[in-house]
């Protein structure tokens, strides 16, 4: 069986002019990729969004952002469907979307993100009592503010930013978080690939995106039945970030 990764064409399209929507982001992903079966998401309903944001927050996103309210309900459904698999299926998933989401907070958003794609699919496994308790892993540049404020006040979702000033101390700061985690269901993991050497963080190697993944996926077959999923936040140089998702994938899978 081919491996599988879920995307939709419409993903393609520049929704707007930031970094995360800009065009040609995509296509480097998809032509690395290119021996793999692509699943197409449906959209996330409002319903599913309200599960983190407000009502102001959603109809704020609705009104302003026109062009991209549709797009940002595909890419929440997007994480939605790759929670899924890994729930049923107890198949690991990368869902390439977007716009991203981690810096999108229940009533407010900034950093090229609107919905917040991770936290929308975790509550939502809670809400169908598919999960009792999760962990979201960020190795993005940038802390999750927006899925930090999303479980603030839960226990039922722990959620850790990858840091550290080298290399090996970024990867082992992550494993020996993960080997304290306890009762986990599910690991999520917001998948940004900003802090490569090639890209505005300028510091891990493409190998290093590989390990990152073994790690995940180790820890997951430990602790919570092997399931886990992953979505894309940031990573901006299109000439590495193709290299950078396979190579995850890799490790992850
Ligand atoms: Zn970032």
């Amino acid at each position: 069986m081919n491996k599988q990764a879920i995307f939709h064409e419409k993903f393609y399209e520049e929704y707007t002019s930031d970094p995360a929507a800009d065009s040609g982001r995509m296509e480097t992903i998809i032509k690395e990729l290119n021996d793999f079966e692509l699943i197409e998401p449906q959209s996330a309903l409002d319903e599913d969004i309200l599960l983190v944001h407000t009502e102001d927050h959603l109809n704020r996103v609705k009104k302003i952002r026109e062009q991209i309210y549709p797009v940002a309900l595909l890419a929440a459904g997007g994480a939605i469907l790759a929670s899924e698999y890994a729930i049923t299926e107890k198949q690991p998933m990368f869902a390439i979307i977007r716009p991203p989401g981690h810096h999108a907070s229940p009533e407010g958003f900034w950093g090229f993100c609107y919905f917040n794609n991770i936290a929308i699919a975790i509550q939502k496994l809670i809400k169908e009592n598919k999960i009792n308790k999760a962990v979201i892993i960020d190795y993005d540049l940038h802390f999750g503010d927006g899925t930090d404020n999303t479980f603030s006040k839960t226990s039922k979702v722990i959620y850790y930013s990858v840091k550290g000033s080298d290399r090996a101390q970024f990867i082992s700061n992550m494993e020996s978080f993960l080997e304290k985690c306890e009762d986990i269901d599910i690991i999520a993991v917001s998948a940004g690939f900003d802090r490569h050497e090639d890209d505005w963080g300028g510091l891990l190697t493409t190998d290093d995106y590989e390990q990152i993944g073994k790690i995940l996926k180790k820890s997951a077959e430990r602790m919570c039945n092997r399931k886990r999923f992953a979505v894309l936040e940031g990573g901006y140089n299109h000439a590495v970030l193709g290299k950078n998702v396979r190579a995850f994938i890799n490790g992850f899978y």
